[in-house]
């Protein structure tokens, strides 16, 4: 044996004996978005560095991944997506970086409709539980592949937006600990604490923006946003969804003049306040809306993404903390 080998095999038995120091390299782990890392970098702590496929600011609608982004994606130990069909382009995406052990962190969350069939100003009830037999129009692909009859799915157009009810994220917080755990169970009971303890803060966050909203009168609680993505909002916090700008879930959805003229009549009909819009839009319909039907356009909400660090959503606990505030001072005016 050379001694090189000799201290190679020497390495190994410390390491090994050493337990933890196996793990010294941190998990290298890449969510699809910013809200989705932020939940991730809270669960893993210097255990794991996570990095968002998408950066701060960015409309995940309108996203088109990079060479480079194949390339992160390749490396990564763990790919955490939202799942839903948030992330269309994640098929495409898969079929360049090779298969990579990915994790749909809103697995068990139960999923509303883009639209509530009977009663357009609800958020509606759930179509079903993801990942117990729900199956997500544009992730049907998917489940075909696998060459077995699911005919005892639901199907359904879902609307991926979970995390906007602290709920949901608490479900990703343990979706992340037990796949963190499964990738590195030597520290499965550090990440098990640290999913208890942010779950913690997202209960004191859940009863703090509850206690917002009470100081809204329930008859002003009414959303038209620019698109759909404040049902689960309206869902936990007890408001009204009037009306969408774009009729989709993507931001890409497109609007006929036919339809402007009906909104901007709805919008004047239900003496609708405000008109809700993410940084990220483009607002040339928002505005046309407002306009024509005499509204505010309040286009300060953070739906997909969080803000850089300077903004005022840097974490998911700033965006929900923002959001929120910006909902009820427009409406409380
Ligand atoms: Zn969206």
């Amino acid at each position: 044996m050379k001694p090189a080998s000799i201290l190679i095999v020497l390495v190994l038995v410390v390491a090994v004996a050493g337990g933890v120091a196996a793990q010294e390299t941190p998990l290298n782990v890449v969510a699809t978005t910013t809200l989705v890392a932020d939940v991730a970098a809270q669960i893993g702590g210097d255990l794991v560095v996570v990095s968002s496929l998408l950066p701060p600011d960015t409309d995940t609608h309108a996203y088109q991944f990079t060479p480079q982004d194949v390339a992160r994606v390749s490396q990564a130990d763990l790919l955490l997506v939202v799942g839903a069909g948030y992330e269309t382009f994640l098929g495409r995406l898969l079929e360049s970086a090779g298969e990579i052990p990915s994790v749909v962190v809103s697995e068990g969350v139960a999923i509303l409709p883009v639209h509530a069939e009977d009663d357009e100003t609800t958020a509606g009830e759930p179509l079903g539980v993801l990942g117990q037999g729900l199956v997500c129009e544009g992730e049907e692909d998917e489940a075909a592949h696998d060459g077995v009859e699911h005919h005892d799915h639901a199907h359904g157009v879902c609307d991926p937006h979970v995390w906007m009810d602290p709920a949901n994220v608490m479900i990703w917080a343990e979706n992340i600990a037990a796949a963190f755990a499964a990738v590195d169970p030597i520290n499965a009971d550090v990440y098990r604490a640290n999913a208890v303890a942010y779950i913690a803060e997202l209960e004191a966050l859940d009863a703090e923006l509850r206690a917002l909203v009470e100081t809204l009168p329930r008859e002003r609680r009414m959303l038209v946003t620019n698109h759909v993505a404040l049902n689960y909002f309206a869902h936990a916090y007890d408001f009204d969804i009037v009306a969408t700008v774009l009729p989709g879930v993507s931001t890409g959805a497109e609007l006929s003049p036919q339809a402007l003229i009906e909104l901007v009549e709805l919008l004047r009909a239900q003496s609708v306040p405000v008109i809700f819009a993410e940084v990220t839009a483009n607002l040339q319909l928002a505005q046309l809306a407002a306009q024509e039907a005499g509204v505010t356009l309040v286009a300060d909400l953070y739906t997909e993404a969080l803000s850089d660090a300077g903004g005022p959503a840097a974490t998911y606990i700033d965006f929900m903390r923002h959001n929120t505030r910006t909902i009820v001072e427009a409406l409380g005016e």
